[in-house]
């Protein structure tokens, strides 16, 4: 019998948009699920069931049921399945290379963190394959269930994620993407790091739909994220906020320009005060230490302005990460503080935050790279 396509469509969406409420909301039950939807309950029932049969839904605890329902009816609450998958992140740094496998749940189920400066050899690619291996084998996790492997790497990309067409921190130009993955055995595919981090911070807010992602590391990038996606840019460029001129005539940036933001709010300019240590810088500032303390009010000062011409720029949240991040929640109010004090329109500085991940953000962005087309494909 010839299937009508578009009844087999109907299906899919339906069998869709059920996996994507319980993984939106983690428990529903399949009452919620038909008059959440708008589908009939037995639709609900089937598909659930199919859903359940392959792996990807189960059953979790009797709870009350939805209002509306007969007083004293129960109804099973339906998960989804966070380890029916895996993927693989592994973030690419000048000094050392991060390898995180995440579940569904963007979960991290086995990390590495290994100190490797980066060189463009055979060994070290061969390396970075070997330490995913061991990382799988060690996680006791099944190849096949794994979606692909991405790879984070300060540089602009291809529109494919295919090759990084040039990075400053790396030093190479036309690297490709198979460089890193040959002999991995998974689909692979690069991301600019500050985008692979801004799109995790992203999914930890799941009812956010917009950001601005400043990465703030020993240099300056970002991300923008608009409807749940990355905005790249026309040439894969966008949200690359250190070379925004900030000072005209300003202090020398690596690009060749003057005034970038890069040249004043990097972490190095924190760092290089503390013999490189950023632990050692926020200690210091915590303690109360005075030549650090004017370095920060000179940094704030900077950074207040770029986040003002960022805030003014989007409208929206903005949320800083990088090296920096794991340092800043204690000091967002004085952050806020010196936008307020620069910007045109009340309140916008309250849309100022600290990243959510303190650490890996980039890898586990990355690998989320494969989880989300499998959700929408599923
Ligand atoms: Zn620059």
């Amino acid at each position: 019998m010839v299937q009508d396509p578009l009844s087999t469509d109907k299906k899919q969406t339906n069998r869709n948009r059920i996996y994507q409420l319980v993984y939106q909301e983690g428990t529903v039950s399949k009452p919620e699920i038909a008059s959440r939807l708008g589908i009939s309950l037995p639709t609900a029932i089937m598909n659930v069931k199919n859903l359940q049969d392959e792996g990807f839904l189960k059953e979790g605890e009797v709870t009350d049921a939805s209002a509306g329902r007969k007083a004293g009816r129960k109804a099973v609450s339906i998960l989804y399945e966070k380890n029916a998958r895996f993927a693989i992140g592994t973030d690419i740094t000048r000094s050392h290379v991060s390898v995180v496998l995440i579940n569904l749940a963007a979960e991290i189920i086995e990390g590495a963190r290994v100190e490797m400066p980066f060189e463009n050899s055979q060994y070290y690619y061969q390396e970075v394959v070997d330490i995913i291996r061991r990382l799988v084998k060690v996680a006791g996790v099944d190849p096949g269930i794994i979606l692909g492997a991405g790879f984070s790497v300060p540089g602009v990309l291809s529109r494919d994620g295919q090759m990084i067409i040039y990075s400053h921190v790396l030093q190479v130009s036309g690297l490709l993407c198979s460089a890193f993955s040959r002999g991995l055995g998974y689909p692979a595919v690069l991301c600019n790091d500050a985008n692979a981090a801004g799109f995790a911070e992203l999914w930890k807010h799941k009812y956010r739909t917009d950001a601005v992602y400043l990465s703030l590391s020993d240099s300056v990038g970002g991300a923008i994220l608009l409807n749940n996606d990355l905005y790249l840019g026309e040439n894969q460029r966008a949200g690359e906020f250190g070379h925004m001129t900030l000072i005209r005539d300003g202090l020398p940036c690596y690009c060749g320009r003057n005034g970038c933001m890069d040249s004043y709010c990097s972490a190095q300019v924190l760092s290089r005060h503390t013999g490189g240590s950023l632990e050692l810088f926020f200690r210091k500032l915590k303690d109360g230490d005075k030549d650090i303390t004017v370095v920060w009010g000179q940094y704030l000062s900077y950074l207040a302005m770029a986040l003002n011409n960022l805030l003014v720029s989007f409208d929206c949240t903005l949320i800083l990460g990088g090296f920096l991040g794991e340092y800043l929640e204690p000091y967002i109010k004085d952050i806020q503080d010196s936008v307020s004090k620069l910007t045109t329109f009340s309140g916008i500085e309250d849309y100022i935050t600290a990243c959510s991940y303190k650490k890996e953000a980039a890898a586990v962005g990355v690998a989320l790279l494969y989880v989300r087309p499998f959700i929408r494909q599923i």
